[in-house]
């Protein structure tokens, strides 16, 4: 399994599909790929276009990945967790489901997050309780 490159195939084409089924086909990004994470099931660069997904995604059932694509990729349009976020998001019609997964298998690894959060964090992280990363400014 690829890891770490800029971009990894399957990814880049789910990524695409996704793109023009539920957002008009309008988002551009610079790369699509996979990055060892063990805290977070995704990161979102919000001022390069880069989505990384975590490593360990790459064994979860296709439609769990679909949603963790779809969610990067709202991110490329909003880079906060708002209402304008959220609505992007639910286009996706297995979202609801695909963030219950996730958190019974974050419930089930239930490992404290041990990086600090950054400043101004705080309020995020607890609304979001899958350990999205926040889009990084650069
Ligand atoms: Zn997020």
């Amino acid at each position: 399994m690829a890891r770490s490159q800029p971009s990894d195939q399957r990814l880049e084409r789910r990524a695409q599909v996704l793109n023009e089924r539920h957002f008009g086909g309008r988002l551009t990004w610079t790369s699509v790929g996979f990055a060892d994470m063990s805290h977070r099931w995704g990161s979102c660069t919000f001022t390069a276009g880069e989505i990384r997904i975590a490593s360990r995604a790459a064994s979860l059932p296709e439609w769990v990945l679909d949603y963790l694509l779809v969610h990067e990729l709202a991110h490329l349009e909003h880079s906060d967790h708002g209402a304008a976020f959220h609505e992007l998001e639910e286009r996706y019609p297995l979202t609801e489901r695909a963030k219950g997964y996730l958190m019974a298998l974050d419930h089930q690894l239930s490992t404290p997050h041990p990086d600090p959060l950054p400043k101004g964090e705080r309020e995020n992280s607890a609304r979001h309780p899958l350990g999205f990363n926040r889009p990084a400014r650069s």
